[in-house]
Order: structure tokens, then C-alpha cells, then sequence
């Protein structure tokens, strides 16, 4: 099926931390691209001279119509993260999708492991928020989620996955911090979360997503624990 770059309009920002921030992009004319959680968007951003095409997860879930949700760390010095910090509620943003082949895999007859650090939270919070609304996580045994940070007020949609333990017995999430300043919470790294949380490697699928090196550390420590390679998904931010 060919890809679909289709307009949207920014609806809304949510100013999520001091560094991250979620974009609402409402589909003009109502219908949007479809796709599956875990999946991403290329943005098309007008340069000087050249449009640059940049990739960013969808954070909202595929139940959600009309928009996706784009959750975005700004860099220093970054072309795009200026552009987006730049932009007024209203601005027209081209969009196409969906990319990508970091799914779930089908059935569920596993329990899932989520590991994130910072925006690669996006894909696992779209694919959670898929998973409990279809009801397709009801029956895992468990279902996991370790994120970290660097600092305390670098956490986000922490509540709404502390809502998510209340409402779902078979769901923990387990937010980890490397550098806390006033936390009584989990500290460290979260391969080392992974290590101390689960024992066993039978029946469990790992999906993990941030950059390169947390995600290279994940894998060894993954495949030290007993996991097959099979058994590890990812989608490396850079
Ligand atoms: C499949 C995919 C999905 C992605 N989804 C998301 C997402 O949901 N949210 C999100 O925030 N980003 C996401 N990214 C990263 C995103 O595409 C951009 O690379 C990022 O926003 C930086 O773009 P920029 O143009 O602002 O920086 P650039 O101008 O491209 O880079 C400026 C400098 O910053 C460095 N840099 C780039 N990213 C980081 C980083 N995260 N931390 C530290 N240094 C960095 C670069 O190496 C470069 O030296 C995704 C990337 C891929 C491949």
C-alpha cells in the first residue's frame, strides 16, 4: 500500500517536562493514515532549500481517530526539535505514514517486557494504551514496563501509568531514575531494573526503545539472563 503524506493541523502541545513536550497532530479533513501501535511518522519540514523528512514514534494509540500524538525531546542546537519548539497552536505540518515494523508480536500468548529511556516511551505507550483498550493484554500473566531518566523532573506520564497498575492487577510499571536529586523511587539503569525484576526468560517478549547504546545494554543483559536474540524487539532512535 503506497504511503499517505496527508496534512495536519497542530491542535494541541502538552508540555510534558521541562525538555519534552507531546504534539497533537489533527488530520485536516478528518481522516487520517491508518496504523498499528508501535509504528512512526516521517514529518516533512519545510528547509530553505529542501524539505527534511523526520521520523518520529506515535505516541498515541490507533483507537485514538482523527490524530496522532507526537512526544519529542528537544536538542540543542537540533533542526527539527527548533522547528517544532518554534510552532504556534494552529500551524500546518505534512505528515506521512505509518512506517516501520516494530510491532507487537500476535498472539499474545507471552508476557510483555517494555523498556524505554526518555521519548522512546512513545511506541510502548502506544502500544500498552492499544493493548488494555483492545483487551488483547487482559489475559497475559503480566505485562511490564521499565522507563528511566536522568533526573527527577524528567519523568513523564508517570501518573498515567500509575492509573494504568490500578486499573490493570496483571500490569507494574517501574519508573527508574540515573541521576536522582529527591527520590525514594527505583534508581539506576534499567537493564539493571531488568536483571533485578524478572528471573525467568520463558514466555516473555522483550520491546525496548531509546537510543543505540541503552538499547545495546539491554540486549546484553537481556541475552546474559538467558533470552534468545528472538525474544529482544527494538526500535533504535540513533
Ligand atoms: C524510527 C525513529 C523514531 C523516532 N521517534 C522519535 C520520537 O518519538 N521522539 C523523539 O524525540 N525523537 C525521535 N526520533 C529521533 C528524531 O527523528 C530526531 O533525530 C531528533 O528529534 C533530533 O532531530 P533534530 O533535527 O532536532 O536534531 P539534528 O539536527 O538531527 O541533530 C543535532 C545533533 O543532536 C544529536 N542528537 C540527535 N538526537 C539526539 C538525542 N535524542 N539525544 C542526544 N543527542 C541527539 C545528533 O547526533 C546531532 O549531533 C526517532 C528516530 C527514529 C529513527
Amino acid at each position: 500500500m503506497p504511503l499517505e503524506t496527508l496534512e495536519t493541523r497542530l491542535e494541541k502541545i502538552f508540555y510534558l517536562t521541562p525538555s519534552v513536550r507531546t504534539f497533537r497532530l489533527r488530520f485536516v479533513g478528518g481522516k487520517g493514515f491508518p496504523f498499528q501501535a508501535g509504528q512512526f511518522s516521517m514529518v516533512h519540514i519545510q528547509g530553505e532549500d529542501k524539505v527534511h523528512k523526520k521520523p518520529y514514534s506515535i505516541n498515541s494509540s490507533p483507537f485514538e481517530e482523527g490524530y496522532i500524538d507526537l512526544c519529542i525531546k528537544f536538542i540543542e542546537g537540533g533542526f527539527a526539535t527548533n522547528w517544532f519548539w518554534n510552532l504556534q497552536e494552529g500551524a500546518i505540518i505534512p505528515a506521512a505514514g505509518p512506517y516501520g515494523n516494530f510491532l507487537l508480536k500476535e498472539p499474545i500468548d507471552y508476557d510483555p517486557i517494555f523498556i524505554a529511556t526518555g521519548t522512546g516511551l512513545a511506541p510502548l505507550r502506544s502500544m500498552l494504551r492499544q493493548g488494555y483498550h483492545s483487551g488483547q493484554f487482559t489475559n497475559a500473566r503480566q505485562v511490564t514496563l521499565i522507563f528511566g531518566v536522568r533526573y527527577d523532573d524528567e519523568l513523564f506520564y508517570a501518573d498515567e501509568f500509575r492509573e494504568m497498575e490500578k486499573q490493570h492487577p496483571n500490569f507494574r510499571f517501574i519508573p527508574t531514575i540515573s541521576r536522582p536529586k529527591a527520590w525514594s523511587g527505583e534508581v539506576g539503569y534499567v537493564q539493571d531494573k531488568l536483571k533485578k525484576y524478572v528471573s525467568d526468560p520463558q514466555g516473555k517478549q522483550i520491546y525496548v526503545c531509546g537510543l543505540t547504546p541503552m538499547i545495546n545494554a539491554v540486549e546484553q543483559t537481556a541475552l546474559e539472563m538467558g533470552f534468545d536474540k528472538k525474544q529482544i524487539h527494538y526500535e533504535k532512535y540513533g
